[in-house]
């Protein structure tokens, strides 16, 4: 759950601005679960009724989107160095959405984003076991071995990475690369790129192309859509 100081939530309701916010909570006039709080440093998050001078603050609306993240862009929402951060690709949402989980900056496809830490945390969580499926450009071909041992778990640095579905699509001889389907549940930092690199044939392009049964149907690179309340609901 995204927890921030309430001084911060309390401002960008519009009721007041950081400072004045501030005061009023020095002045006993914020109330967060029926409770008076004047201490600064309150976290709070989305999920607490928070109240100034007896009046409930709007709460930021929910709201849900899924991006064709482009390659050579990064999956937070701020980058210290100035690189391209996905938010540049939904420049007019005010919300403060950021990323359910990440796609390396190398990675291209399908990002959820939102402002709803429940559903974020849900589909994150392990126990869900929600089919990622990526398609992978190889350096060198996997041998069917190799590739069986995924679905055994394979071992790299402390854990098991796992695939629950592995298939070559295609080889290029000549040009010595492959074409692999891979469907995960895990979802590991590198997960993809570490499983190649135990076999040896490392990962030169990788895209995930579906989470869980959304597709990137009718979206290009860099451009994005909201999911329809259905969408929602099927995924939690
Ligand atoms: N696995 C990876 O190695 N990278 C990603 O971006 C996603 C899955």
């Amino acid at each position: 759950m995204n927890e921030e100081r309430l001084q911060k939530v309390i401002a960008r309701s519009g009721v007041a601005s950081r400072r004045k916010a501030e005061q009023l909570i020095l002045d006993g006039k914020v109330v967060v679960n029926g409770k008076k709080v004047t201490e600064l440093g309150t976290k709070v998050t989305s999920k607490d009724e928070i109240s100034v001078e007896g009046i409930p603050i709007e709460k930021e609306k929910l709201v849900y989107y899924v991006l064709y993240k482009p390659r050579g862009v990064i999956s937070s929402v701020k980058d210290e160095s100035n690189r391209k951060i996905v938010l540049d690709y939904l420049p007019e949402i005010e919300e403060r959405i950021y990323p359910v989980g990440r796609l390396d900056y190398d990675t291209s496809g399908l990002l959820l984003l939102t402002n709803d830490g429940d559903f974020t945390n849900q589909l994150l969580h392990p126990s869900r076991r929600i089919n990622k499926e990526y398609v992978v450009k190889t350096k060198g071909i996997p041998d069917k071995r190799g590739l069986e041992l995924f679905k055994k778990g394979i071992r790299s640095e402390g854990e098991t990475l796992k695939a629950v579905y592995v298939k070559i699509k295609s080889v290029d001889r000549k040009k010595n690369t492959a074409i692999v389907k891979l469907t995960l549940h895990q979802g590991k930092n590198r997960q993809v790129r570490r499983m190649f690199d135990a076999i040896h044939t490392p990962v030169m392009k990788l895209k995930r192309e579906k989470f869980g049964f959304l597709t990137l149907e009718g979206l290009q690179p860099g451009e994005y859509r909201e999911l329809t309340p259905q969408e929602v609901a099927d995924l939690l």
